[in-house]
C-alpha cells in the first residue's frame, strides 16, 4: 500500500481527527498526499508556511435548510451545502450534486479533488462543490422547481460569476440550472450569465458543455492507449451509469469505432453483447427519466442484472470507464476486470475506483486515468462558457469541441510528463496530483498566509 511521507503524515492525521466520519474525504486527501511527498523531497519549499494544510482545509464550507412544500401541499425539509475549498486560482468553480446520499463529507471529498481537476485544466478556475440530500427521482416538475427555487433563494447571495460559478453534477442537469439561473436572476436582478454553467443554450449556455465530461474522458483515455499504440477501434468497452457522464462517452467510443456493451443505473445494468443501441438508452434516461432495464423489453435483445445481484464490472471488456458515483469499482471488481483481459481504465466520475483497485489496475500495468484528470473535460468547457459569457460571444460545436480536445489532450501529457519527471512512469495519479498541485501551490505562496 503507497505510504504518505513522514513530513506529510500528520497532516493526515490532523485532516481525519478534525473531520471525524468524513471517509470519503480522508480517501480524497490520502491520494494526494501519498503522491506529494516526491514534491516535498525535491522541493521542502512547499512545506513552509503550512501550505498543503491550509490547501485541505476549505476556505469556506456553508451549511443550510432548504424547505419546500410538495405535490400534497407538505412541507418537505432538505440540507444544502456549498463548500468554496480554494480560491488561488480563480472564483470557485465545482458542480452541485442532488442525491440522498449527499453530506458534508462527500461535498469535501468532491471540492478537494476538483481544486487539482480545474488547475490541470490551465484554465483560471478555484474549487468548490455543493449541493443537496434532496432526491429528484420521482418528483414532478413542480417540486423539483420549488426545491431549486428554495435552494437558490439561500445560495444566491455566496454566489457571483467573480466569486462562485457552480454547475451540475448527480442529479443536477439543465431542468435544474434553467430552475436555479431563473430564481438567481430574479432574487439580484441582474442578468449575470456567468454565475452558472451548465445553462440552456437559449440562455448563454455554451454548445458542447453537455456532452463535455464523456467525450473528454474518451480524449483521455484514447490519449492513453494511443501511448501504447493502441485504439478505441474494435475494443469492447464498459461504461458505467447511464446519466450525463455515460451518455456521452458511450457516444464517443462508438464514434471511435468502440464496441460499449453495458451501461448501468441504481436499480442495476444492462448487457447487449451486440453493441448497446445509444438512441434508446437516451429515450429512455433523458426523455422518459425511466429505468435502464427498460431497455432489453423495448429493444428485443440483451439481459439486465439486478442491482445486488452482480456487478457490471464482471463483464468481460478491454476498456473500462466508470461513470456512475464514488467507490463503485472495487478491488474484486479490478481483479476480475484484469483477469478479464482490461488495458484501460478512465474514470468520468469522480474517485469510482477504491483505492484497492487503483493499486490492482497499476500492479497490473493497466492504463489508469484518474477522474481529476479523466473527467476534467466537463468543467473545462464550464470555464469556456464563462469565456463566451464573459465576452458576450456564442462559439460554434465544432471550435468548442477543438478545445476541448486540445484541453484533454494537454492534460494527458502534462500528467504523463509530470509522472516522468518525478520518477513514476506511466503513473497518471502521481501524475495528475503533482501537476495540479503545483499550480495551486504558486499562487498561494505568491498570496502570502491568507
Ligand atoms: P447523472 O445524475 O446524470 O447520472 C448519474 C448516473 O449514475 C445515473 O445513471 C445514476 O443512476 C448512477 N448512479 C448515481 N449514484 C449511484 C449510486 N449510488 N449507485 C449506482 N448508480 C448510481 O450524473 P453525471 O453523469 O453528471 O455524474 C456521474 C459522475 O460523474 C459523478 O461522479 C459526477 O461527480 C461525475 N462528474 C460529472 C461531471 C458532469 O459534467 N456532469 C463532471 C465531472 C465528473 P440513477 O439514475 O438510478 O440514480
Amino acid at each position: 500500500m503507497p505510504q504518505i511521507d513522514d513530513k506529510l503524515a500528520p497532516i493526515y492525521e490532523q485532516v481525519v481527527r478534525r473531520n471525524a466520519g468524513e471517509p470519503e474525504f480522508h480517501q480524497a486527501v490520502r491520494e494526494v498526499l501519498e503522491s506529494l511527498g516526491r514534491v516535498v523531497a525535491k522541493r521542502p519549499d512547499y512545506l513552509e508556511d503550512a501550505l498543503i494544510e491550509r490547501l485541505c482545509e476549505p476556505e469556506r464550507q456553508i451549511i443550510f435548510r432548504v424547505p419546500w412544500t410538495d405535490d400534497k401541499g407538505q412541507v418537505q425539509i432538505n440540507r444544502g451545502f456549498r463548500v468554496q475549498f480554494s480560491s488561488a486560482m480563480g472564483p470557485y468553480k465545482g458542480g452541485l450534486r442532488f442525491h440522498p446520499s449527499v453530506n458534508v463529507g462527500i461535498i469535501k471529498f468532491l471540492g478537494f479533488e476538483q481544486i487539482f481537476k480545474n488547475a490541470l485544466t490551465g484554465l483560471p478556475i478555484g474549487g468548490g462543490k455543493g449541493g443537496s440530500d434532496f432526491d429528484p427521482k420521482g418528483r414532478s416538475d413542480g417540486e423539483v422547481m420549488r426545491f431549486c427555487q428554495s435552494f437558490m433563494t439561500e445560495l444566491y447571495r455566496h454566489l457571483g460569476e467573480y466569486t462562485d460559478v457552480p454547475a451540475g453534477d448527480i442529479g443536477v442537469g439543465g431542468r435544474e440550472i434553467g430552475y436555479m439561473f431563473g430564481q438567481y436572476k430574479r432574487l439580484t436582478n441582474r442578468y449575470e450569465a456567468g454565475v452558472l454553467t451548465g445553462k440552456g443554450l437559449f440562455y448563454g449556455g455554451s454548445l458542447a458543455r453537455t456532452e463535455a465530461t464523456g467525450y473528454g474522458n474518451t480524449y483521455f483515455t484514447r490519449a492513453m492507449l494511443q501511448t501504447g499504440g493502441e485504439d478505441f477501434d474494435g475494443k469492447t468497452t464498459v461504461v458505467s451509469g447511464s446519466g450525463n457522464v455515460a451518455i456521452y462517452t458511450i457516444e464517443k467510443v462508438q464514434s471511435y469505432g468502440g464496441k460499449v456493451v453495458a451501461c448501468s443505473d441504481s436499480s442495476g445494468y444492462i448487457v447487449d453483447e451486440n453493441g448497446l443501441d445509444l438512441d434508446l438508452i437516451k429515450e429512455i434516461k433523458e426523455v422518459r427519466r425511466g429505468r435502464i432495464g427498460e431497455y432489453v423489453r423495448l429493444k428485443g435483445q440483451g439481459y439486465f442484472v439486478k442491482s445486488g445481484e452482480g456487478s457490471i464490472w464482471d463483464v468481460p471488456c478491454q476498456v473500462a470507464m466508470p461513470s456512475a458515483t464514488q467507490n463503485e469499482l472495487t478491488g474484486k471488481d479490478a481483479a476480475k476486470l484484469v483477469k478479464n483481459g482490461v488495458q484501460a481504465v478512465g474514470e468520468g466520475a469522480n474517485m469510482p475506483s477504491t483505492p484497492e483497485a487503483i493499486r490492482t489496475f497499476q500492479q497490473a500495468g493497466v492504463k489508469f486515468g484518474p477522474g481529476k484528470a479523466a473527467n476534467a473535460g466537463g468543467v473545462a468547457t464550464s470555464a469556456l462558457e464563462m469565456q463566451q459569457n464573459a465576452s458576450r460571444d456564442r462559439w460554434s460545436f465544432e471550435q468548442t469541441e477543438a478545445r476541448l480536445a486540445t484541453i484533454m489532450r494537454d492534460i494527458h501529457d502534462s500528467c504523463y510528463e509530470t509522472a516522468e519527471e518525478f520518477g513514476a512512469p506511466g503513473d497518471y495519479v502521481i501524475g495528475a496530483n503533482i501537476a495540479g498541485f503545483i499550480r495551486v501551490a504558486e499562487p498561494m505562496r505568491a498570496f502570502g498566509v491568507i
